[in-house]
């Protein structure tokens, strides 16, 4: 057995710190985040696709003759907000048959178990995702204080009900809506990006709702690299008219909205190809000079 020397003691004590500092800075914002999930109106983006989720922490609804579909749950708090979401387009949770997700971190599956309990609705996920979402929000790839945290209840997520799993390239179907999953591994394992067409009016629209594409300090796992380089790609080869993410921001959600109120057809200032490549383009340049988000 090797001596602990005070050097050594005091290497790991300053690791320790460089570990914890943005972890707790993390968990700062996350509740300041939290917050700051305000109501946000719910509108039509295009055809049976909506936008039903807070000012940030994003959630859609796809509508059919068969039942619906609700990608993503926001933070546990969340899930009121998309349901009085939902009645306010004027459809009912208890026609919410399939449950989505992105990503299993809390601000994006924190949710979805109030919103399964309140539709019935079955949940699918990838293999990576599923055990996650099963276990409330725990990462077997995140720091272990992190991972602490979640079991001694402080982060983590009343923990839903996988009904599915899917693989890549699957396609989930409700009546006629299919979304295809994309599963774009990088920020977590299992992280899903959803592609499906959306009819509005006489045109069809490809929408793809893209993985988060960036990595935290603090969850961190030997082929990462190799993902979020495969998943630049998968996502480069997706035809997008209209692109989302989990984070609402991110996509202009509020300009878009705004800009839809004054548009000749109000779907127009959502197709944004240009912002796609964007937000792919800025992944690729954030992975090639290392940086993390
Ligand atoms: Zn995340």
């Amino acid at each position: 057995m090797r001596r602990v020397t005070k050097q050594g003691v005091l290497v790991l004590i300053v690791g320790l710190a460089a570990v914890l500092t943005p972890f707790l800075f993390r968990i700062w914002r996350a509740n300041a985040e939290r917050g700051g999930q305000q109501p946000a109106e719910p509108f039509r983006i295009a055809g049976n696709f909506y936008y039903v989720g807070a000012t940030d922490a994003a959630a859609f609804l796809i509508t059919g003759p068969e039942g619906h579909v609700v990608l993503d749950g926001g933070y546990p708090t969340t899930a009121r907000l998309i349901m009085a979401s939902i009645v306010k387009l004027g459809f009912d949770i208890k026609d919410v048959k399939v449950l989505l997700n992105s990503e299993p971190h809390p601000d994006h599956a924190g949710g979805l178990t109030v919103l399964q309990q309140a539709s019935g609705a079955q949940l699918w996920a990838s293999d990576a995702s599923a055990d996650s979402l099963a276990s409330g929000g725990d990462d077997p790839d995140a720091v272990l204080p992190l991972r602490a945290l979640m079991w001694i209840g402080v982060l983590g997520y009343p923990p839903p009900r996988v009904d599915h799993r899917f693989k890549d390239g699957d396609t989930i179907r409700v009546g006629p809506i299919a979304l295809t999953a994309h599963v774009t591994g990088g920020h977590t394992r299992g992280c899903t990006s959803w592609s499906f067409p959306v009819r509005d009016g006489d045109r069809m629209l490809n929408v793809v709702s893209a993985c988060d594409l960036g990595v935290l300090a603090t969850s961190q796992y030997p082929e990462q690299g190799a993902d979020r380089e495969r998943s630049i790609r998968v996502l480069r080869g997706l035809p997008a008219d209209i692109w989302v993410t989990c984070h609402a921001r991110w996509w202009g959600r509020y300009r878009k909205f705004v800009a839809s109120k004054t548009a000749k057809n109000p779907a127009d200032p959502f197709i944004d190809p240009e912002g796609y490549r964007a937000y792919i383009d800025s992944a690729e340049a954030e992975l090639r000079q290392g940086r993390m988000h």
